[in-house]
Formats: structure tokens, sequence, C-alpha cells
């Protein structure tokens, strides 16, 4: 791999950032490192940002008097500081208000629209105002949309632009099937086939009568669907940061399995019509509930990155979340077991082993800078294979694997017994290890590694602060 593109949803501002926005950042923060040690800085491009336009942002806009422009800054600048408090190393932070994004997206719909995959129909059907479009018959539940219960839906008639979709889809089946671009976990690739294969229609991509958002460049009455506006960030993005062109196209977009329609079928199907190339892999992750309990609004249960950052700090939190289940599975975010696995793992795990190794080398009096100056880093087979299987959860299993066993193995050595040469040998392999083990933890906890590595690389070592401080 030459380079690595990784991309998060470009969360939508109706909606400060909580705990699901976390999670996937998070992870796409996890694969960007990653990547950075394995290829190099400048061979990586993250991307995240925010989606900013529609009806119901210009609404929300309305009820907190200001005007949509001052909203969407205020939205976005809470995201941006939540992802600095997480650590995120996002190179780049898309906001579709950008006026060249703008400019972008009308030169593309044109191209679309003169290559006549573009019409113009009447539409009819049921608009659920919550999710900014019309529902399937099977997306109503006893009348309602089931993301928005509390939404009054109501019948809807207006002049749309289509996108033919329906031309479109055997060539993005074709795409699929023969791995242009992959769709995991695999059961949500089957999925996505099967749907595929089904009856696809085409889709209306504009609105008549919303303001906020990007005229439909040759009929100015109608503004562009915000879904279409906001998938073609990641593609923007590549031309409006400077040197970021080869980026495309993207090696992984990164989501929740509700938006993997959008992603897995319009996304691709836009693209082909505009003979560009597919991203290599969506990669869709599960849902999850809270101490099982669903995340919602009218539970409470909403839970803001911020509040977790104060109690367990940026790589407890990193650590906790990445922890919590396998990726890409649906799972259960158990809070209530946050400080205890806090403190076993985090203050008693690796907290506990980089102290006990610190204070042997300091009472010791041996002088190790040769040793951390000679460690040459050597990626880990395990975990690249982990990494490749989009399975950041368990490369982290793996390192504390790594933690565990050097615990025991210094319970066996008891190098408190030993004095002279061996006792130097037995503690500069150490310092050997617990440097490997930093650098196979930097992508996860950062910070942490960071940090063990200025512990064991200073002129001399001594016992530290402890790295996560033991909760009640
Ligand atoms: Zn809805």
């Amino acid at each position: 791999m030459k380079k690595f593109y990784v991309t998060t949803p470009i969360y939508y501002v109706n909606d400060k950032p909580h705990i699901g926005h976390a999670y996937t950042t998070i992870v796409a923060d996890v694969f960007a490192r990653y990547y950075r040690q394995k290829i190099g800085k400048e061979n990586v491009f993250f991307l995240t940002g925010t989606d900013e336009h529609g009806a119901k942002i210009a609404e929300a806009a309305k009820k907190n008097n200001q005007t949509p422009g001052d909203f969407v800054d205020q939205i976005s600048d809470q995201y941006q500081i939540a992802w600095k408090a997480l650590g995120i190393s996002n190179d780049y932070f898309f906001r579709t208000s950008n006026p060249d994004h703008k400019k972008i997206v009308q030169s593309v719909l044109q191209t679309l629209y003169d290559k006549g995959y573009i019409y113009k129909s009447l539409y009819k059907g049921i608009y659920c105002v919550g999710c900014e479009k019309y529902l399937m018959e099977d997306e109503i539940i006893d009348g309602k949309c089931p993301h928005h219960p509390t939404t009054e839906l109501a019948e809807q008639e207006e002049e749309n632009y289509f996108f033919k979709l329906r031309d479109l889809a055997p060539k993005v089946l074709d795409a699929l099937e023969n791995e242009r671009y992959s769709v995991f976990p695999s059961e949500r690739r089957n999925e996505i086939l099967s749907k595929i294969r089904g009856d696809i229609n085409d889709i209306s991509i504009s609105r008549t009568g919303v303001d906020w958002g990007i005229p439909v460049p040759w009929d100015s009455k109608h503004t562009i669907y915000v879904w279409v506006d906001a998938l073609f960030n990641y593609y923007t993005a590549t031309l409006i940061v400077p040197n970021k062109k080869h980026f495309w196209p993207a090696d992984l977009h990164l989501m929740a399995k509700d938006i993997l329609w959008f992603h897995a079928l319009i996304w691709e199907a836009l693209l082909i019509a505009l003979d560009k190339e597919l991203p290599k892999v969506i990669f869709a992750h599960g849902f999850f509930s809270i101490d099982g309990q669903k995340m919602s609004k009218s539970l409470g249960n909403i839970i803001n990155p911020l509040d977790l950052v104060k109690s367990y700090g940026t790589d407890g939190l990193r650590y906790l979340l990445l922890t919590s289940f396998a990726f890409g599975n649906d799972g259960d975010i158990s809070l209530s077991k946050f400080t205890k696995k806090y403190n076993a793992d985090l203050a008693n795990g690796i907290g506990n082993l980089v102290s006990r190794i610190a204070r042997l080398c300091e009472q010791s009096g041996y002088n190790f800078l040769s040793v951390f100056e000679g460690v040459v880093v050597e990626s880990d087979e395990s975990i690249d294979k982990a990494m490749l299987e989009y399975r950041p959860d368990e490369a982290i299993r793996i390192i504390w694997n790594q933690i565990q066993s050097f615990d025991k193995d210094i319970h066996n050595d008891q190098p408190w017994t030993l004095n002279g040469e061996k006792l130097q040998q037995i503690l500069e392999s150490y310092v050997q290890r617990i440097i490997s083990i930093a650098n196979n933890l930097k992508p996860f906890l950062p910070n942490t590694a960071e940090k063990i590595i200025a512990i064991f690389g200073a002129e001399k070592i001594v016992k530290p602060e402890p790295l996560f401080e033991r909760k009640k």
C-alpha cells in the first residue's frame, strides 16, 4: 500500500457530538495513526467533518434565533473541540458549507445532467423530516418512521430532479461482485448484494423550498438533496486540500450500518456515472446500546464524550470504547463497568507494569540510554493481521496479552533477587520489551505511548507519576 485515505461520515449538525460519533471517529483515528507508522505520515490522509445543509438545519437555526450560517459554525466548533479532546488526528476538517465544495458539487451535478443521468419528474411520497428523505413502504412501521417515532409523517408531492439509479444498479452490482470495491463485514455485503439484485428505483436528488443548501446549477429553484451534497465531501476534499489529489479513491470509508445504503450503492452509482474510481472499502460497524439500553434522547442516555474524557482521560476513554465489543458487530457499551475495567486494565495493567519496570531501573543505578537508542522497532505480525482484518479491538487485545505475559515474566524472573550483570541484562531486555509495547500502543493510546517512551528514553530512568490514576 502506497497511500491510505480514511474517512468518517461527516456528521449532521442537527446533533451535538455524542458517543456514537466518537466511536466511529476514534476507530478512524486508530487506522490513520497505524498507517502513518507503517507507510509514513505524508502518505496518509484522514478526513472527518460536518454535514451542514438541509431544511432541518435551517429549522433548528430558526428555533435558536440564529442564521443557519452562525448555527452551523457553532455546532461544527463543538465537533472540533470534542475531537481534539479525544486525540483525533484528522488531517482536515471538512464542512459542506465550504464555498469550494459548493462549486465542485455543482460542477459534478452539471456533468451528470449533461450526460443524461438526471431528469425532472413528479415525486409523491411519505417524507420524514428527521431522515431528510422519502420513506419506502417497508421503512414505515405503524405509520411512523422507526428512527423518529415522534415525527408526524406527511405525504408530499413535488417536482424533483431524479438520478437514474435503476440504470446504474447493474453496474454497481458488477463492481461489487468483481471486487472493484468491497463492503465489510461480510453479512453487510450480503445484505447489500441482495438489495441491489432486487428492485432499485431512481432517486430524487433535489428539493424545492429549501434555501439552505447548494442550488441545482441549471435550475436555481431546486436545491441539491443534502445526502448527495454530503457524499461528495470525500471526493471534494482531495481537490480543495492542497496536494491531496492523488489520495482519491478513498481506501476506507467508515460508518455505522444505518447509512451503509447511501455509501454502498448511491455513492458508487454517482461515481460510476462520473467515470471516477470507486472507494476501495466500505466498512459499516454495528449499533450499540448503553448499559443494555438503546441510546435515545427520551431515555436521557445520550452521552457527551467530553464528560467521559473528564472521568477517564483521552486514552482511558479510547481504550474503554475500543475494547467494548468486536468492531463491526452490534454490542453494548457498559458504562457501569468502565471504572472497574479502567482500574484493572489501565491503572493496574499497563500503568502498574510501567512503574514497576521504571522503579527497578531506577534502583539498579544502571544507565539504559544506549539500550533505548538501540531498540529496533519491528512491526508485530499478529497486530498487522488484526488491522488488515479491520479488527482494532483484536489488535488491542493482543497488546494486552503482551502486557499480561510481561507481568508474569517479571514475577517469574524475580529481578529484585538479582544483581550485577544478570540484573543489568534482564533490565535491558525489559526496557526493549516495554518500548516495543509502547510502539504497538501508539495508534490506540497515543499519549500513553509517548509518555512511556519519554520515561525510558530519559537520561536517567525514574519511577514516574502513575500513567492512570486509580478511580473509586
Ligand atoms: Zn425518520
